[in-house]
């Protein structure tokens, strides 16, 4: 979860404007970003679990209903046959491979929804290499600095 703050401290870095979509979760406590238009609310869930395991409940509940349906039993027949024909896709080679994957989805999908535009998922991991290369030469030159004075001024 830290990794996923440091992803969302870049974006709000490179994009201060986003801060205002910045909201909590009423459940954990946790900082996401959201619609503009939800700037503000007390209300709102994450999308990491509490708002989706609000929705997830109500759609199973929705679902098993239908399914229970004979229309409802053959579709989910074919749907099932489908999923066991369905190769699974190629592996991720890339940054944003594994568990950063969601991150960078979540990202992506807020910043577009956001910006007002399709963001591709190589744009955030660009944008977030970018700002870590920043951060790091920042603190290199920090560091340097330091050494610098410790050799003008040695203890
Ligand atoms: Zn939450």
């Amino acid at each position: 979860m830290l990794s996923y703050y440091v992803v969302l401290r870049s974006v709000l870095r490179l994009k201060p404007w986003l801060r205002k979509c910045l909201a909590r979760c009423r459940h954990c406590g946790i900082f996401f970003l959201t619609d503009a238009r939800n700037a503000g609310r007390q209300d709102l869930g994450c999308p990491f679990g509490c708002s989706q395991s609000y929705r997830k409940s109500q759609s199973t509940r929705r679902s098993v209903a239908y399914y229970q349906e004979p229309e409802g039993k053959m579709k989910k027949r074919a749907i099932n046959a489908r999923r066991r024909k369905t190769p699974r896709g190629p592996a991720w080679v890339s940054p944003a491979s594994g568990w950063m994957r969601p991150i960078l989805e979540y990202v992506c999908v807020m910043v577009g929804l956001i910006e007002g535009r399709k963001v591709r998922l190589w744009e955030v991991v660009g944008m977030l290499e970018r700002s870590v290369r920043q951060h790091r030469m920042a603190r290199m030159r920090r560091i340097d600095q330091s050494v610098a004075w410790l050799n003008e001024q040695p203890p």
